[in-house]
């Protein structure tokens, strides 16, 4: 179906689409891909507020910004990584814009473009969806028939940072990574980097160059996984001329293969994978740095993100000497710098808070659902995708553990496979509901979090959807039980409750 005009119930000009996919990410731009690609007859755009396409690689700017998981599964399934498995935020851009291009999905892209409102009517089986062009102030309208939201998780305007006691008094400037001012001079400074996750073991070292000294203060230390940023398999079969998509399904499916070993092996095994990790990072840091306190976390290895540290640099950075880790807790901001409980005070020109997102549950986009708003905290999900009460949308959660976009792919099968069912089937409204074996389901948070537990998440699971006891209500973290179930799913079953137009209102507006 083409692109069409249609008119919504102010009268206003409205531009329809079938399919209307909020963002250009990552995610946004293989949705995109997949669309155009297994349901080619279907018209769609992409509403992006930035003015480009990129999201998480573009809004992140701070030094040495870079993947912590290796490109064969975090680059599209199909769409080669060529280049060393950690890639830098410009190199994950370049290879999204070659996507862009080689797919001409550039024309469908819409920049500063942001939603403001989502509202749907059973009625009409439309979203309508309110825009602002934050470009010239303008509010446009679209109607859709389907909502494939690829807006992130986190709030994108601003990090989170803890509120410590004395913050207004300290007189050097305070930073967070996601809203790196560009003209920052490190250059003779000192510098503390508060946190210990994948954020500041990548700006330590990228910063240690060039600041008199840099200080990374956790209060917990996190488990880092060092290794060279290079993939011997890869090499070897492109030096021997393998095809680039050949070795990237093979580089894939190592990476995939010895994820899922190690993953097997923390739960089997956690105190001898924690050891491994352990003497790799004493390897880089001499029998001499107290690993006990600064590197050895109190969690199971896998419970948080394994941070990933190419080279070992953060490990090297320390051991060059310029760079430290201190662990301890803040007591209080001073003029100079933080007074730690112990009692030491560490003095800083320049303070980083790479202390974490606020996690944002659907953009923080106010959606209706025939006049009313909706609270997605009273949803329950379907496989982490759908929500009760909400129709013809998906919300694309990627993997934590695991690399996002695997489960970009693996989404998009599911949804394209929805939109042909739903047109063979004739009817223009899907939505998933509990079926009689669910009366008595227990009602849970969406994530069990002895299983999985970041700071973002913790602080905000009242805010999210929630997850029912039988896994089908549920957002596992399991790629490859969702590389098993998702394409087997019957989209004719019980929790899929399907309604059409009436055939005298669907005439009319064909
Ligand atoms: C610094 C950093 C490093 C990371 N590293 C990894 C990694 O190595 N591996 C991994 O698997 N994951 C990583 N992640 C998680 C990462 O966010 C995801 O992997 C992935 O990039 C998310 O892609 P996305 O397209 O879903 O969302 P985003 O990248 O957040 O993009 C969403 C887009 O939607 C747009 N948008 C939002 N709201 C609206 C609206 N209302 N209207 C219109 N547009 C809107 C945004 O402007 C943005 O461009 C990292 C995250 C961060 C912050």
């Amino acid at each position: 179906m083409r692109m069409t005009n249609a008119t919504d119930n102010t009268n206003k000009k409205t531009e329809h689409v079938d399919v209307l996919i909020a963002g250009a990410g990552i995610s946004g731009v293989g949705a995109a891909y997949h669309l155009q690609d297994q349901c080619a007859g279907k018209s769609y755009v992409i509403l992006e507020a930035l003015e480009s396409f990129g999201g998480t690689w573009r809004m992140h700017t701070y030094p040495g910004i870079r993947s912590d998981s290796d490109l064969y599964t975090f680059g599209y399934r199909f769409k080669p990584w060529i280049g060393p498995p950690i890639a830098t935020a410009d190199e994950i851009l370049n290879y999204m814009e070659e996507v862009i291009d080689e797919n001409k999905i550039g024309d469908q892209i819409r920049y500063q473009h942001k939603i403001v409102g989502a509202k749907w009517s059973s009625e009409d089986k439309l979203w309508y969806v309110d825009v602002c062009r934050t470009d010239i102030g303008e509010t446009l309208h679209f109607t859709t028939n389907f909502l494939w939201m690829c807006q992130g998780y986190y709030n994108h305007a601003e990090g989170y940072t803890p509120e410590w006691h004395g913050m207004d008094t300290f007189q050097g400037e305070i930073v967070h990574p996601q809203t790196w001012p560009e003209d920052i001079d490190l250059k003779g400074k000192r510098v503390i980097c508060i946190g210990s996750g994948a954020t500041a073991a990548t700006l330590v070292p990228a910063i240690a160059g060039e600041c008199e000294h840099v200080t990374l203060l956790q209060r917990s230390p996190t488990y880092f996984f060092p290794a060279e940023n290079r993939n011997e398999l890869a090499d070897e079969l492109h030096r021997i001329g393998v095809d680039d998509a050949v070795v990237h399904d093979i580089a894939r499916k190592k990476a995939l293969f010895d994820q899922a070993e190690m993953t097997q092996r923390c739960l089997d095994e956690p105190e001898v994978v924690k050891e491994e990790l352990l003497t790799a990072a004493r390897e880089y840091l001499g029998p001499d740095f107290d690993i006990d306190k600064h590197f050895t976390p109190k969690y199971r290895p896998w419970q948080q993100r394994l941070a990933f540290i190419p080279d070992g640099d953060l490990f090297v950075g320390v051991a060059s000497g310029k760079a430290s880790v201190v662990t301890d807790q803040i007591d209080r901001f001073t003029e100079k710098g933080i007074l730690l409980k112990s009692g030491e005070e560490l003095e800083a020109d320049i303070i980083i808070t790479a202390t974490g997102f606020n996690l944002s549950v659907l953009g923080g986009i106010p959606f209706e659902v025939d006049g009313e708003p909706v609270d997605f905290s009273q949803t329950v999900t379907y496989r982490g995708m759908m929500f009760t009460g909400v129709p013809n949308m998906v919300w694309v959660f990627g993997y934590f553990r695991a690399s996002w976009t695997l489960r970009v792919d693996l989404v998009a099968d599911f949804v394209c496979r929805l939109l042909k069912h739903m047109d063979a089937k004739g009817v223009e409204e899907v939505r998933v509901a509990p079926r009689d074996q669910d009366e008595d389901m227990e009602i849970l948070p969406w994530m069990d979090s002895d299983n999985f537990n970041p700071g973002y998440l913790m602080r905000s699971m009242h805010l999210m959807p929630k997850r029912g006891s039988d896994p089908i209500w549920e957002h596992t973290q399991d790629y490859w039980r969702e590389c098993e179930e998702l394409p087997k799913v019957d989209l004719d079953a019980e929790e899929f409750v399907y309604s059409a137009l009436p055939r005298k209102v669907r005439t009319k507006v064909a």
